[in-house]
């Protein structure tokens, strides 16, 4: 399997570490001719949204990305990376979202919790994350934290308003390889 990371701003670099870790191979898209490489599935990191995708229209990646997730491409965004996917963005998922949803300041923390279809606690990482305020049809709700949704899936779109790739736990990254046909 060949994944590709979105690396305009954010964390990209601790997903290609993480992939490493479970030695999947990937590479970073910064340009349009990095997106149009052969690839089983993208991740668009956490960082700040309005930042991606601001870069992602000034790149030309918008509609190319945009096209590739609604025909099919795996994806799995992280935290600025589940925004990205909601109807104010790149409208692929069927998923209202609050950003900052935790404050500004006090936003970052840290829990254990169950994630379904993973078979043990684990770690998640918030920093001014987002929840999601409403699923639509055809999303599975896969986690939440004090009744809030924090994980979720609709065909081979992951997301997560926590960031699995800034702990040692690699379930969540692994999960998203088999979701996109891989293991
Ligand atoms: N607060 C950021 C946003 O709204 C997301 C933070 C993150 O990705 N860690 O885009």
């Amino acid at each position: 399997m060949k994944i590709a990371i979105l690396a305009l701003q954010g964390a990209f670099e601790e997903h290609r570490q993480m992939l490493l870790k479970i030695c999947v191979e990937s590479f970073f898209v910064r340009n349009l001719a990095d997106y149009q490489q052969e690839k089983d599935a993208l991740i668009i990191p956490g960082g700040e949204s309005t930042t991606i995708l601001k870069l992602l229209k000034d790149l030309s990646l918008y509609e190319p990305v945009r096209t590739g997730i609604i025909n099919g491409l795996p994806v799995f965004g992280t935290c600025a990376g589940l925004i990205m996917l909601d109807g104010g963005h790149l409208g692929s998922m069927n998923i209202e979202v609050r950003r900052n949803a935790y404050g500004r300041q006090l936003g970052s923390f840290h829990v254990e919790g169950r994630f379904e279809g993973i078979d043990h606690e684990i770690p998640m990482t918030f920093i001014r994350a987002p929840y999601i305020t409403k699923v639509g049809g055809g999303v599975e709700v896969l986690a939440k934290v004090d009744g809030n949704i924090v994980a979720a899936r609709q065909d081979k779109q992951l997301v997560t308003a926590f960031h699995p790739e800034l702990n040692d736990d690699t379930s969540v990254h692994e999960y998203f390889l088999k979701m996109a046909g891989g293991r």
